[in-house]
């Protein structure tokens, strides 16, 4: 897809603990504000570690991210005890998506070159309903608030 119309903030990470590797700026990294609650985001799933919300520019319907609530870029930046986690909250998130179509991809994209936009280690999970050609999808829109709030009430149930 075009990066003309994505919301591209989130390349910087904020202040990041020495075992992170990346240097520390200023700028806000976008998935920690959700985390923290200081940025909007449609959260289906939270817990003490880990939390899952929609992409504000799905590939699909209920198209989630699945994030650490500590910062790292990399899945491999991330302590054990948080990539464990963060695989549980996948797996119970697959789960849910099944709800929606039984049929779904998992990516994670690392590095830029890879297509990480946002450095803040996330998995996709991408509901498939049977497009064509789920490897080139056409031009994503914004998240519609109305769509938001259906899916997150078919999402959000434990
Ligand atoms: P990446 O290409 O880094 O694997 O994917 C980052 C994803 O984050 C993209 O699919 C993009 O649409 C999504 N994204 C970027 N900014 C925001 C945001 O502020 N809120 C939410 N919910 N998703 C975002
Ligand atoms: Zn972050």
């Amino acid at each position: 897809m075009g990066a003309s119309g994505r919301k591209r903030n989130g390349f910087s990470p904020g202040p990041l603990p020495p075992s992170m590797g990346a240097a520390a700026t200023d700028a806000p990294c976008i998935f920690c504000e959700i985390a923290a609650r200081r940025s909007p985001a449609y959260v289906v799933y939270e817990d003490a570690t880990t939390m899952a919300f929609l992409d504000l520019f799905p590939f699909t319907r209920g198209h989630l991210l699945v994030i650490p609530k500590r910062h790292g870029a990399r899945l491999t930046d991330l302590p054990f005890d948080d990539q464990t986690a963060l695989v549980r909250t996948l797996d119970e998130m697959c789960r849910r998506s099944e709800r929606l179509t039984a049929d779904y991809n998992v990516a994670l994209n690392a590095g830029a070159a890879a297509g990480q936009i946002v450095f803040h280690v996330h998995f996709h999970v991408i509901p498939r309903y049977g497009e064509a050609n789920p490897f080139h999808p056409r031009t994503r829109a914004r998240l519609e608030e109305e769509e938001a709030r259906a899916v997150v009430r078919e999402l959000a149930a434990g």
